[in-house]
């Protein structure tokens, strides 16, 4: 299983098997073209040559004119932010971030953001393009929750961005940015892959269980089971007054 932006292991994998499909990506292209900068501190025109001669290495049919374009934008970045994108640990969060993500009353949500922020903290770079599938369904993946990229989209989304979680960067596409403005005590740490690809859980753990709201009176409670909808007071108070109902009835007989 791969960690996206893991673009170490990705280098390493394209330097023995080649691309992973016929032609590049884009990601790909930028990884090599973020080795030659960093490695062999190539400028410009020596990486676009060099790209071009692994392409025709490795792609029968492949062709320099087209590509160019494309590989003169790939060396621009890359020598613009020539950082390889890795897992970073530990991934930290805050009090006030927990805080903040413990405020939207909604616990499937809650950690489908507690893992997009996790996924932002991992690459140290808060930006996405949530209208990537891999992208938001490795994100939906680690937070366990089964739910299709339209239910990201649409719903889990704007209520981030109603909790000032995420930032549209370009309002008609859905590309966001993960608002990273946590205080400076941490509560929860991850520090290895097993525990970020299961961040969902590592979330729920730490909040103490699955946490659902009073559909009576809209306080915070843990749900011992899936059918669990009121909290204590309003479970006793419910009990109370169908017992009372039940009494009248029998009065009235
Ligand atoms: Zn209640």
């Amino acid at each position: 299983m791969r960690i996206i932006f893991n673009e170490e292991s990705l280098l390493e994998e394209m330097l023995e098997d080649g691309f992973s499909q016929k032609y590049p990506t884009f990601r790909e292209l930028l990884v090599l073209a973020k080795h030659l900068r960093n490695t062999y501190g190539y400028g410009e025109k020596r990486i676009i040559g060099e790209l071009e001669s692994f392409c025709s290495e490795k792609i029968m049919d492949f062709n320099t004119t087209l590509s160019r374009g494309v590989f003169t934008k790939v060396a621009k970045e890359a020598i613009k932010k020539p950082d390889m994108r890795t897992p970073r640990y530990p991934i930290v969060f805050s009090g006030e971030e927990i805080e903040k993500i413990r405020g939207i009353p909604d616990f499937p949500a809650q950690k489908i953001i507690f893992s997009a922020i996790s996924q932002a903290k991992s690459t140290g770079s808060p930006e996405f393009f949530s209208d990537s599938n891999k992208n938001l369904m490795f994100i939906v993946r680690i937070s366990g929750e089964k739910v299709s990229k339209k239910y990201f989209i649409e719903k889990v989304s704007p209520i981030a961005y109603q909790n000032e979680i995420f930032e549209f960067v370009n309002r008609k596409s859905s590309f966001y940015k993960v608002l990273l403005k946590g205080g400076q005590n941490v509560v929860l740490s991850m520090s290895s892959d097993t525990e970020f690809l299961n961040a969902g859980k590592v979330y729920e753990n730490f909040v103490g269980g699955v946490l659902g709201w009073c559909l009576s009176c809209g306080k915070e409670f843990y749900k011992l089971s899936g059918k669990h909808n009121l909290c204590e007071a309003c479970g006793d108070e419910n009990r109370k007054s169908l017992n009372r109902a039940r009494v009248a009835r029998f009065r009235g007989k």
